[in-house]
């Protein structure tokens, strides 16, 4: 089991099942919402519980999506589509070593000019 939190720890998880590689996304939301490109892995729903929440605010990013962030620091978290039954997680919010690995790019099309993508993980223009 992982455990995560945000930056002021007022958000506080536990993954309690398996988490895929790392996908970084590169579109523009994600570019805004972090400051750089996301980098999350994925936990079933039923695997993600709470240790404390009282600060997590969801943003409705889109008609298809919303953003999971601390209300009070301002980390980003947590990213889910609707109706899914998964929840992407930030690896960054992950305490500790996470144990994972970059296995993708998504949205490469949409990436910042400042940085390459120089690793040999795949890359994709959507999802
Ligand atoms: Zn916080
Ligand atoms: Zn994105």
């Amino acid at each position: 089991m992982k455990t995560g939190s945000c930056l002021c720890g007022e958000v506080r998880f536990e993954l309690r099942g398996p988490l895929d590689g790392v996908i970084a996304c590169h579109c523009t939301q994600c570019r805004k919402q972090t400051g750089h490109h996301w980098a999350s892995t994925h936990t079933a729903d039923a695997d993600l519980h709470f240790a404390a929440d009282s600060t997590l605010r969801w943003y409705r990013a889109s008609d298809t999506a919303r953003r999971g962030f601390c209300g009070r620091c301002g980390s980003t978290l947590f990213w889910k589509r609707d109706g899914d039954t998964t929840t992407s997680v930030c690896v960054g919010a992950i305490d500790g070593p996470s144990g994972l690995e970059l296995a993708g790019h998504i949205f490469v099309a949409d990436k910042g000019d400042y940085y390459p993508i120089a690793g040999g993980e795949y890359r994709r223009d959507g999802y």
